[in-house]
């Protein structure tokens, strides 16, 4: 039977619409207007897009976008001015510094000097710790944004086993985390994991976050699982051009999942939408005021 296919960017409108009305709010009953602040270091191309497209979605949903272009050569100790700068400013609730940073830079460093409270990628260590022990915190955008489509489309998902593969600061750690926390049975699956396809067949809910096209075929996936695809991977076309594929193999994955993410329009459109809902998480937290609901864990 053929999977449901798990429609993200649908999604990511619905949460992207929940925050403009959120923000709206705010600037009707409170006067206060959430602002997020993009460090883009270099020139790196798909850097630019990403913090273009993060600055458009920002400003679209009524929110300030304030955006700093650095150059490549930036000294750390600049750099860090700047991040404190941000911090003392109180029209800005959330900071974002575009990884990866040029290798002269100490990206720990510069993360950590994030106020937590503003960390709205939920990098800083603060909140990999409040995570890690099931406190409130600022959630990674790409790892939420898996669980909301999960909890969509899951009524509970208490129980369920699920395996990630991949364990990166980014996706994999922080997502076994939040699912644990939805009592999920987690296995976290990575390039030394043994018999990988034999610990996939036991998942109910497999995420994958490797970051190599199409690795993950139908025959590893238990029939009725959920395949949650984070991979985003350019391949050639045997005609020409590029396209862009997920880790799983979409075609086979598909006839045995019982619900599968597209790539694209899966798990991507998501990230920035979880940004922006982070943004005004972040902002009613630092006013002390409710907080929407459905925008976080
Ligand atoms: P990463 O390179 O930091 O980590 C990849 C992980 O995969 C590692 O932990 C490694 O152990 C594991 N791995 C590598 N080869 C493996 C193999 N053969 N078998 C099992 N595990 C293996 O990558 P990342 O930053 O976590 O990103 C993963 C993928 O998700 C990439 O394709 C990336 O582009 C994509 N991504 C998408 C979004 C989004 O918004 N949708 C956000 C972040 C990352």
């Amino acid at each position: 039977m053929a999977a449901q296919i798990i429609n993200g960017k649908a999604f990511a409108a619905s949460v992207r619409k929940k925050v403009g009305e959120h923000v709206a709010r705010l600037k009707s009953e409170h006067d206060i207007i959430p602002g997020l602040a993009v460090v883009l270091v270099g020139e790196d191309p798909a850097s630019q897009v990403y913090v273009r497209s993060k600055g458009k979605q920002t400003a679209e949903v009524g929110m300030k976008s304030i955006e700093h272009k650095l150059k490549a050569n930036i000294s750390e100790r600049e750099l860090l001015a700047l991040i404190k700068l941000l911090n003392e400013d109180e029209t800005i609730h959330g900071i974002l510094v575009q990884l990866p940073l040029p290798k002269h830079l100490n990206e720990d460093l510069v993360i950590n000097s994030i106020d937590p409270a503003k960390d709205v990628d939920g990098f800083h260590i603060s909140n990999v710790g409040l995570l890690g022990t099931g406190q409130k915190s600022m959630v990674p955008c790409t790892p939420l944004g898996c669980l909301m489509l999960l909890r969509d489309h899951h009524r509970s998902l208490s129980g369920l086993d699920a395996v990630v593969i991949g364990r990166s600061n980014i996706v994999g750690k922080p997502m076994a985390q939040l699912l644990l926390g939805e009592s999920c049975t987690v296995t976290i699956a990575h390039s030394r994991t043994k018999d990988l396809p034999d610990v996939i067949r036991r998942a109910d809910i497999v995420i994958a976050a490797v970051g190599r096209p199409e690795m993950v075929v139908g025959d590893w996936i238990k029939p009725g699982a959920t395949v949650i695809d984070v991979g985003i991977n350019r391949i050639d076309k045997p005609e020409g051009g590029t396209r862009l594929v997920g880790d799983a193999d979409f075609s086979s994955c598909s006839e045995v999942s019982g619900a599968i993410t597209p790539v694209p329009g899966g798990v991507g459109p998501m990230t920035i939408a979880c940004l922006l809902a982070n943004t005004v998480t972040a902002c009613c937290r630092s006013h002390d005021l409710k907080e929407p609901d459905g925008l976080t864990v």
